[in-house]
């Protein structure tokens, strides 16, 4: 048999094939405090744009649907959703009600946007209203950093009005221009990843998981895992609640055929054969556990790595190797595999070229590895997971300073970030 490592890096090398990318529309996801409009808005544009006949889907309600627009340079399309657990996006809508202000949840959904790195353009909602001020949210928004671009600033706001379905076109064209469109890749020959968006249980057709599918194309049959929840995929159900045999890139999809009910956020990955999705599944369902008994077996971190040694908690350091060049990954890994001593080895469990992406955050979450970059960073989606599940990444330029920063490690004698 196989071990867990070798099929680690089946999946990762599978995942890693360039050379196919196309590109994919842009996932926009609308934030904002409560009952500044994130509803209304949302199936006030769903409703001008999905066509009549279609009508019956909306009832549906997925909570994610995607967008068609035919203007000058043809046909575009964009997904957008209602946040949620996972974050996921291209391009934050900000809903703020003219009539309220910048809240609480406002300043969050900013938080968000800036932690995630993602551009942020703000819909001034409820402008019909007789106690609308949108130039005191213009001026909130200023006291924030996000000077409205009228006012000579970079931030796109536009004055709408969800209720009487006021510049919702204008809204729409903003979201285009910001998204870059064009810009955005992903490869549908590769096997489906993405994020889980809401799970349910249904009467009759079990648990339902609506998930956006990021990357790859997701087929009917496919085995996947979906946070620590196995399945294989027995139906596809559109946001118009159509059966599909498959969805591509960037698509919000009902997934029927899983075995539990994952949690928003977590990740869904197809993977070859079921046999290696229950392994992992058993090995997320083990960390779950340590991690509801307390502090024990949480996350290893470089930090905490002499204490998990003391404890008796490991005997070895996972790793994950990201380099700018194979050559560099390869001479790195030999090095790191020459670390260790007889109270803790160094473990590789994979290493490669490219950018850290959220594959590696995968792996590196189910084997409770650290990851080390080398000329290279996380790329955006990867960095917000990183954060999320707690993994350690540690970016060098210089190989002495790897093997250094490893080896101080497992003698107990690094400092703590802060
Ligand atoms: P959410 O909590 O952000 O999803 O807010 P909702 O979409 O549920 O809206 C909260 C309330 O504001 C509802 O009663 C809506 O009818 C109302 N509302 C939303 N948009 C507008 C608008 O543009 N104008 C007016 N007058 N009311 C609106």
């Amino acid at each position: 048999m196989r071990s867990f490592e070798e099929e680690i890096l089946e999946v990762e090398s599978s995942a890693a094939q360039e050379g196919d990318q196309v590109t994919r529309a842009p996932v926009v996801t609308v934030m904002g405090h409560v009952d500044h409009g994130k509803t209304t808005l949302l199936d006030a544009i769903r409703h001008s744009r999905v066509a009549e006949r279609e009508a019956g889907g909306i009832t549906q309600h997925i909570g994610a649907y995607s967008v068609e627009i035919n203007n000058s340079p043809g046909h575009e399309a964009f997904t957008l959703m209602r946040a949620r657990g996972a974050r996921v996006t291209d391009i934050v809508v900000l809903v703020v009600a003219a009539d309220d202000g910048v809240m609480p949840q406002t300043r969050e959904a900013i938080d968000h946007a800036k932690a995630a790195n993602v551009p942020l353009i703000v819909a001034i909602n409820k402008i019909d209203k007789a106690n609308a001020n949108p130039e005191r949210v213009k001026t909130e928004l200023s006291e924030l950093g996000l000077t409205p671009e009228d006012w000579g600033g970079h931030t796109v706001t536009v004055e709408v009005s969800a209720k009487k379905q006021t510049n919702l076109e204008l809204l729409l064209e903003m979201i285009l221009l910001v998204t870059e469109l064009g810009e955005l890749k992903a490869n549908p020959k590769r096997g489906a990843f993405g994020s889980v968006l809401e799970a349910k249980i249904d009467r009759g057709r079990g648990p339902i998981a609506t998930i956006l599918v990021k990357d790859g194309t997701l087929r009917i049959g496919d085995n996947f895992i979906a946070g620590s929840i196995v399945g294989k995929v027995r139906a596809l159900i559109d946001d118009r609640g159509n059966k599909q045999e498959e969805a591509g890139p960037s698509s919000p999809i009902e997934v029927l055929g899983l075995t539990g009910l994952p949690q928003p956020g977590d990740t869904f990955q197809v993977v070859a054969d079921a046999s290696k999705a229950r392994q992992i599944s058993m090995l997320r369902q083990n960390q779950a556990k340590q991690k509801s008994l307390g502090e024990k077996g949480g996350r290893l971190t470089l930090e905490s790595l002499q204490q998990q040694i003391d404890e008796g908690e490991t005997k070895e350091l996972p790793i994950i190797v990201k380099a700018d060049v194979q050559g560099s990954a390869e001479v790195l890994a030999d090095a790191l595999g020459k670390l260790g001593d007889e109270r803790v080895k160094v473990r590789l469990i994979s290493s490669g070229a490219g950018a850290i992406n959220e594959g590696d955050i995968v792996f590196a979450a189910a084997s409770n590895a650290v990851i080390i970059g080398f000329n290279v960073r996380p790329d955006r989606n990867a960095a917000a997971m990183a954060e999320r599940e707690e993994i350690d990444i540690r970016l060098h330029r210089i190989i002495y300073d790897v093997t250094d920063e490893i080896k101080k490690a497992m003698a107990g004698l690094l400092e703590p970030t802060v």
